[in-house]
């Protein structure tokens, strides 16, 4: 597994949201990112590629 590089679009994406993170895994398509709310001050992060399937999430506090 190649948990750095998740760990690193994560934080990609907590930069700019609407970068266009490569799949770790296959590195042919770009990740789908959606937030969805845990509890009242952090986030799980979702991403998700397309074209092989591949999952992660990172669950992060609320920036600002
Ligand atoms: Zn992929």
């Amino acid at each position: 597994m190649s948990r750095e590089l998740w760990i690193k679009a994560g934080s990609l994406l907590a930069t700019d949201p609407k970068a266009s993170i490569k799949c770790p895994e296959c590195d042919e398509a770009d990740l789908e990112v959606c937030d969805t709310k845990a509890g009242d001050d952090h986030v799980e992060r979702h991403m998700r590629c397309p074209k092989c399937g591949a999952y992660n999430a990172l669950y992060k506090s609320i920036a600002e």
